[in-house]
C-alpha cells in the first residue's frame, strides 16, 4: 500500500468512527486481509458494503482481487461510491444499492463475506452459498456481537438485543450441525466465522 492510500485509508476508518459506522475492527480486518492474500482470493462478494471500508481494504491487500458488495442504506452506498473513487478502486469494486436478500447475484466468488443485519445470517447464508465456488470460504463477522453473544441473556436489558444475540446464536448452530460446511469459530475482532465446503 503506498503511503497516500495510508492515510486516505486512516482518514476513512476515523470518519466512519465518528459516525457510528459500526466498521471492522482493526484485529478483524487485519485477519481478513492476510486471508484473501494466504488463500489467493480473487472475487469476493461481500454483504453490507457500509462505507467501503472492509472491501478497500481487501482491494489493497491483493492487487488481483475484485469484489461485488451490496449495501441497502443510501447514505452509506453513495459515501462507499467516492471512497471507492478516491482510491481509483472503481475497476474492481462493483458496488450494489439494493436489500442483498432481493438481489440476484451472477458468478462465483471465492470468497463470501457476510457483515450485514446479524439476525439475517442463516438467510444470507443460504441464498448465497450457491455463488460459492467448490474451493471456496464463507466468512461471517461479529459472531460475537460486542461480548453480548457470552453474556448471560438475564444481564441483556435490551428486548431487541436479546433477540439478536439468539439469532447470532441460532446461525451458529446452523453452521455446526451443517452437513455441507465446516466451520471454525475465532475470537479475533469481534469474532468470526470461517466456513468451508466439507468435501475437498
Ligand atoms: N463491511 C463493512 C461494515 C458493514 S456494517 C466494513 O467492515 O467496512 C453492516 C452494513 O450492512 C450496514 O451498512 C447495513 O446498512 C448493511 N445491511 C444490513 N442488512 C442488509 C441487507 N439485507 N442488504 C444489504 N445491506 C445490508
Ligand atoms: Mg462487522
Amino acid at each position: 500500500m503506498v503511503d497516500n492510500q495510508y492515510t486516505l485509508l486512516r482518514e476513512l476508518k476515523k470518519h466512519a468512527k465518528e459516525e457510528n459506522i459500526p466498521i471492522m475492527s482493526d484485529k478483524g480486518i487485519n485477519y481478513l486481509t492476510n486471508f484473501v492474500i494466504k488463500h489467493h482470493i480473487e472475487n469476493v462478494l461481500e454483504i453490507g458494503t457500509a462505507v467501503g471500508f472492509s472491501a478497500i481494504s481487501m482491494a489493497l491487500a491483493n492487487p488481483k482481487l475484485k469484489i461485488v458488495s451490496i449495501e441497502r442504506d443510501e447514505a452509506r452506498y453513495l459515501e462507499a461510491v467516492k471512497n471507492i473513487k478516491e482510491f481509483g478502486l472503481e475497476d474492481r469494486i462493483t458496488l450494489i444499492f439494493k436489500d442483498a436478500l432481493e438481489t440476484k447475484v451472477e458468478g462465483e466468488f471465492d470468497l463470501i463475506f457476510i457483515d450485514a443485519a446479524k439476525g439475517q445470517n442463516i438467510n444470507f447464508f443460504e441464498k448465497f452459498s450457491k455463488n460459492l465456488s467448490q474451493e471456496g470460504y464463507i466468512i461471517t463477522d461479529n459472531m460475537k456481537f460486542h461480548g453480548y453473544v457470552d453474556k448471560d441473556e438475564k444481564e441483556i436489558k435490551s428486548r431487541n438485543l436479546r433477540g439478536l444475540v439468539r439469532k447470532i446464536k441460532e446461525y451458529k448452530v446452523f453452521l455446526e450441525e451443517n452437513e455441507y460446511f465446516k466451520t471454525t469459530f475465532s475470537d479475533i475482532g469481534d469474532g468470526l466465522a470461517i466456513t468451508e465446503r466439507i468435501e475437498k
